[in-house]
């Protein structure tokens, strides 16, 4: 078996197109396939390097990696259509030579003229043959005095073409209702249609997985086949991703690309899982539709193991964020601290808090992250649950008047005094000396449950609301004494934050 994934570099990866490069990487994972990276790139003006550049790296984020590619090369090269033109050139000649193709002089104005005269009559806008009639003498007696003419494949007349794709079926087309398509254009360069078929074929593609939206070019590239005497491959046609109002996923819906997705905070492997989900399922035959059960949650190399293109549903999928979301929460639980914290270091930066971690800032940072990763969805929610590591202000905290007026009771004011009082001599906090503490308090002052917490958690942490102390407190002091050359701002630890606050409660 042998795939492909055939991004053009005109922009972003889109997500609908990373779930057709997953699809294809499933595939030929699951078979022991070969997957084949080719740049479409001859749309001159369209095409850029640095697009090319962000797809490879968005691939290679998600981890679909590829096994011949402009990159790591490969025996069916060159994978980049621009460095393909002879082949596509002397491919075209075999066609005007075998009578399948012909020359077309016709000028854009003409045929601009032809296609709006069509829709006024209520026509189908196929180009009308003008120049299929030309003998091989009148068009090479023209190209002699200047002209510069394209190619055009002569569609056979009166023809069924049916070709069986194995996520939608039979799927027939008549010709009459296909104009003859230019194959190369006037500039020497080929169209998509033409290029993909010569491409498809000389790297021994034997399955083309792709979008549903070229579906209808499907007939003209069977027809190609044909005449170039090649064996068509299987072809697979994937519903694309929708928006919630079904209509394709587009930048009103809002994130659209791999790269915003990322720059979100979504985790390549949660991103990964949730593209599979949609329009296949790794339960069981015929459970297409996404749901929110535990069985989906499956690494890259189970889902690659128990996918089948039989099993592609042909409706479209819709992409939910919030399904994703919930697949990244429970990826952001089980990935290694270490690593998220290493992911969090630029989300950190974006809101402000700058980070350079050394191998003990970064335990520190590892040994926070559960405080974040139990309650967020995405990375970039990270740095406000952790914000009360770097932001100690108790003046700003009562500041707030409810708080104030809060804290002013006895009851808290008690609890707070006698907080500061036994850290006084007590070591930095760990979650059992944090317990210990808490309980002299309690014994100290009568006070318990939430009239023992609350002012310990304003007093301690600046908030009224926040992650568990059990995990706020040991993160709090694990921080206070970290050196300079850790690489994390400095944090005030639980002992100068009590006596802080009491010092701010006497005077506000
Ligand atoms: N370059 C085409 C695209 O990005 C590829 C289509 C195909 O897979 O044949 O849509």
């Amino acid at each position: 078996m042998r795939v492909r994934f055939a991004p053009s570099p005109t922009g972003h990866l889109h997500v609908g197109n990373a779930r057709t490069a997953l699809f294809n990487w499933l595939l030929a994972r699951g078979h022991g396939g070969t997957l084949i990276l080719r740049i479409e790139d001859t749309d001159v003006e369209r095409s850029t390097q640095e697009s090319e550049a962000a797809i490879l790296r968005d691939l290679r984020w998600l981890g679909l990696n590829w096994d011949e590619g402009p990159d790591v090369g490969g025996a069916r090269g060159p994978y980049r259509q621009s460095e393909r033109l002879n082949l596509y050139a002397s491919y075209a000649q075999e066609l005007l030579a075998a009578g399948h193709a012909y020359y077309c002089f016709c000028s854009i104005a003409q045929l601009d003229t032809e296609r709006q005269s069509a829709l006024a009559e209520g026509r189908p806008a196929r180009y009308a043959g003008t120049c299929r009639r030309l003998s091989r003498e009148q068009a090479d007696a023209r190209i002699a005095s200047g002209e510069r003419p394209a190619i055009r494949f002569r569609v056979p007349e009166d023809r069924d073409v049916v070709f069986e794709d194995v996520v939608r079926g039979d799927v027939r087309f008549q010709t009459d209702v296909i104009g003859d398509p230019v194959i190369v254009r006037a500039d020497g360069h080929p169209a998509y249609n033409f290029a993909v078929v010569v491409d498809d074929a000389l790297m021994e593609v034997t399955h083309v997985v792709r979008g549903e939206d070229h579906i209808s070019n499907t007939p003209r590239q069977v027809l190609l086949y044909e005449a170039l005497g090649f064996t068509p491959p299987f072809f697979a046609h994937l519903a694309l991703v929708m928006g919630p109002d079904h209509s394709p996923l587009s930048k009103r819906h809002g994130a659209t690309s791999v790269a915003e997705f990322r720059a979100k905070g979504y985790l390549p492997e949660a991103l990964v899982n949730y593209l599979a989900l949609i329009g296949w399922s790794p339960r069981g035959a015929g459970a297409a539709g996404p749901s929110d059960d535990n069985t989906e949650l499956l690494p890259i190399d189970e889902l690659a193991r128990r996918f089948s293109l039989e099993r592609v549903g042909h409706s479209a999928g819709v992409f939910d964020e919030e399904k994703l979301a919930w697949v990244n929460r429970h990826y952001l639980k089980i990935a290694d601290p270490i690593r998220i914290a290493t992911l969090a270091v630029p989300f950190f930066a974006a809101a402000g808090v700058r980070l350079s971690p050394d191998a003990r800032g970064l335990e520190f940072l590892a040994s926070a992250m559960s405080m974040a990763t139990s309650s967020v969805d995405r990375l970039d929610q990270v740095p406000a649950r952790l914000a009360l590591l770097f932001e100690y202000a108790p003046e700003t905290t009562l500041g707030d008047g409810q708080v104030r007026r809060e804290m002013r009771e006895d009851g808290p004011r008690a609890v707070v005094r006698a907080l500061a009082e036994a850290l006084a001599t007590a070591p930095r906090l760990d979650r059992e000396r944090f317990r210990a503490v808490a309980g002299e308090v309690k014994a100290r002052t009568g006070q318990k449950g939430k009239a023992l917490f609350h002012p310990i958690r304003v007093a301690l942490t600046g908030r009224a609301e926040g992650p568990e102390l059990d995990l706020a407190i040991p993160a709090i002091d694990g921080g206070a004494d970290l050196p300079a050359g850790a690489g994390i701002p400095r944090i005030v630890g639980c002992r100068e934050r009590a006596a802080a606050f009491v010092r701010a409660l006497e005077t506000c």
